[in-house]
């Protein structure tokens, strides 16, 4: 494919929390963007900001240059990717932003092998509100040939791109956004045990905060975690507790093949689980919190 400028026909699947602040940012950077999602309602928004709203995948993709997925995991990326295949021309460009684990990468990056597409593994670093400023971390890998296509897009959303190798299929993006979600989701499952024993010790979570700050173990993460549970201001998600427990999971996992044990992420993902079976799975992680009382 040869794009002579900078102005691409992106199709967008998967506009849930991330994927629609994304559309919407590649709007504003002036390329032309078809959205599509499962539930349909969620797209429409996007249909003010100049994007078509598409009924399936396939009608989505047509045309596109750079499809970008937004899914919930690597399943649903490949189930999406199948109902578009149709539509898709050889040559076209895939950048893959859903969390994946790392087997799945591999399982997508051979679907793209097989309809000649080129495989970016793109996740991204950031939650709701760098995604709406087009301000998150985009961690790519793919071949050097298209990347003068792909960085525009990234350009859009991000606000730099690291580049971790030249072979999506390996994964290389992916295995370093499960590092960096391992440390999110020990800090967050760090933030709900610290409130929840000052609660049951009675004692006042300032003080807490009073005594670390300014100090190493003063972190900005766990004040703003920490406000969301305390302010009661867990709706709407910047990361849902689901996908959480999703994230988590695919980390556990990624350490069994790899031969560690990760026990404070799988204790991360049964708090997770808890969180969810009480009725937080769509409330921001930090309901992570709750798991810690019984119902
Ligand atoms: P979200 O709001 O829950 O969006 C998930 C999207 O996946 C929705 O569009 C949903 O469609 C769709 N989906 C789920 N299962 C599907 C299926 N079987 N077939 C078709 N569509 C399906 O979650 P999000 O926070 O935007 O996360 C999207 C991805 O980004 C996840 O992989 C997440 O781990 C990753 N991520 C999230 C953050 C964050 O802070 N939120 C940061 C970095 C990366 P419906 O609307 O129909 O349910």
């Amino acid at each position: 494919m040869d794009v002579m400028t900078d102005q691409l026909t992106v199709s967008v699947l998967g506009t849930g929390i991330m994927g629609a602040a994304m559309a919407r940012n590649l709007t504003r950077a002036g390329h032309t963007v078809s959205a599509w999602n499962r539930t349909r309602e969620k797209a429409e928004p996007l249909a003010a900001d100049g994007a078509r709203i598409a009924d399936t995948p396939a009608d989505a993709v047509r045309d596109a240059d750079v499809v970008l997925t937004m899914l919930y995991d690597g399943p649903a990326a490949l189930e999406v990717m199948r109902q578009a295949a149709p539509e898709l021309r050889p040559g076209t460009v895939w950048a893959q932003s859903t969390t994946a684990g790392v087997e799945a990468v591999g399982e997508l990056a051979a679907f793209a092998r097989e309809h000649r597409l080129a495989f970016y593994d793109a996740p991204v670093l950031g939650t709701r509100e760098p995604a709406e400023a087009g301000q998150l971390l985009v961690l790519a890998a793919g071949p050097e040939q298209e990347r003068r296509t792909v960085q525009p897009v990234f350009d859009a959303v991000g606000a730099r791109t690291v580049w971790t190798g030249d072979d999506g299929a390996a994964g290389s993006a992916t295995r370093l956004k499960l590092v960096a979600n391992s440390w999110v989701i020990a800090a967050t499952s760090a933030t709900g045990e610290a409130l929840s024993l000052a609660k049951a010790l009675g004692v006042d979570p300032q003080s807490f905060f009073d005594a670390i700050a300014g100090g190493p173990l003063d972190m900005g993460y766990l004040r703003a975690k920490a406000a969301l549970v305390l302010e009661d201001r867990l709706t709407p998600a910047s990361f849902a507790v689901a996908t959480a427990e999703k994230d988590a999971r695919l980390i556990v996992e990624a350490g069994r093949q790899h031969g560690v044990r990760l026990d404070v992420a799988a204790a991360g993902a049964e708090r997770f689980r808890r969180a969810a079976a009480q009725g937080h799975g769509d409330e921001d992680m930090a309901a992570a919190y709750f798991a810690s009382f019984d119902d």
